[in-house]
């Protein structure tokens, strides 16, 4: 045993105690079992070839079950079979102890946990112990030693049952306060994945609307100039064409952090549509616009990205926009959206404002 670590942690937090335990072993009347009637139910019943044989027939008739079968296509059937087996080797040894307390109601947890409803287990456990049952009547001559048995194996199998709900039971109590903290990361990695465009790691188009849509409120409070950039990539579809998808998608992410590494900390960059950028320059007048407009085309022109495989030579052609006092994001966008297409009608690879 480890140190520090309990060796039943279930019991300890399920509350299985020993008063629990032993009320529970009286209730279903174990208690006047003794050790020496579970040794003769292995000896005569559950040995290990008998346990396997047991087994496959309890798996023969569990996949008969449509929900079972379903839910037993999804493992590994051959481990499965195994610790089943090690588990009727081990049925009632020692059932009295905290240990096994502990490892039928880890059963319970298990089975629990992959969304074995418990009707089902409840069921199986039914099931397995009426296969036992099968093997003890026709193996066992002697009345006195056959009835014993048949009720060991039945009250055994009830203490399984009993564990079993008992931790469905308070798994379900516990789930409320575990599903809200799920929830909570749920929400908190959608709100990341909102955030940011997952291919090119920029703003994505929701982001960036609402800070412009801020950005806006902020100017006409202040009075500060702000301008928007449309940059559009160059003839891009050829690119996906001659190259490929994966080329197109490795450019769009080279391109957006050329774009960002041209931008000063306090600008922002997001990825309107597919190959379209927008910068938000706040607090910038139109010239030092112009300036980084200029020093964005030159950064992408002047060199191929690299996309690993090959280096694919890009332009950029860009409208920019300076806000008018009045307009909302959306004449803001189209403004440049005008001018980034009169940059297209010029030639490409240039910068037009509106
Ligand atoms: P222009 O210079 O007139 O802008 O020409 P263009 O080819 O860049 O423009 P067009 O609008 O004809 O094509 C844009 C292409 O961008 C078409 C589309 O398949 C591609 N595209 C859009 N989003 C993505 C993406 O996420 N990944 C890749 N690889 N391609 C994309
Ligand atoms: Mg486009
Ligand atoms: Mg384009």
């Amino acid at each position: 045993m480890q140190a520090g670590k309990p060796a039943t942690p279930l019991c300890d937090q399920f509350a299985f105690d020993a008063q629990w335990r032993a009320a529970q072993l009286t209730l279903i009347g174990l208690q006047a079992f003794s050790r020496d009637q579970v040794d003769l139910l292995h000896r005569r019943v559950l040995d290990a070839d008998t346990s396997a044989t047991i087994v496959d027939r309890f798996y023969l008739q569990l996949r008969r079950h449509a929900q079972a079968e379903e839910l037993l296509s999804s493992f590994d059937i051959a481990h499965l079979r195994e610790r089943q087996i090690e588990l009727l080797v081990g049925f009632g040894n020692w059932f009295k102890d905290a240990e096994y307390f502990e490892s039928r109601a880890r059963l319970g947890v298990t089975h629990a946990r992959v969304g074995v409803p418990l009707s089902l287990y409840v069921a199986s456990v039914g099931l397995l112990q009426s296969l036992i049952l099968e093997v003890v009547l026709e193996r066992l001559e002697v009345r006195a030693e056959r009835q014993a048995l048949t009720e060991l194996v039945v009250k055994l199998a009830s203490l399984d049952i009993s564990l079993a709900t008992e931790v469905y039971h308070r798994a379900r109590l516990e789930a409320p306060d575990r599903s809200a903290r799920d929830l909570e990361r749920q929400r908190e990695q959608l709100r990341r994945q909102l955030e940011r465009d997952s291919l090119t790691e920029v703003s994505s188009r929701t982001a960036l609307l609402r800070e412009i849509s801020a950005a806006i409120e902020r100017a006409n409070k202040t009075g500060q100039p702000l301008v928007v950039i449309m940059a559009d990539l160059d003839h891009f579809k050829a690119v996906n064409d001659q190259q490929g998808h994966a080329i197109g998608d490795r450019v769009l992410k080279g391109v957006a952090s050329r774009i960002k590494g041209a931008l000063r900390s306090f600008d922002l960059v997001g990825r309107y549509g597919g190959e379209e950028f927008v910068v938000l320059l706040e607090n910038t007048s139109p010239h030092t616009a112009r300036q980084v407009a200029e020093r964005i085309r030159r950064r992408i022109a002047e060199e191929p990205v690299n996309t690993g495989a090959t280096a694919v030579q890009m332009t950029l052609s860009q409208g920019l926009a300076p806000y008018r006092e009045g307009g909302d994001v959306g004449s803001l966008l189209k403004r440049a959206d005008q001018a980034m297409y009169r940059a297209k009608a010029a030639g490409r690879n240039c910068v037009v404002e509106d």
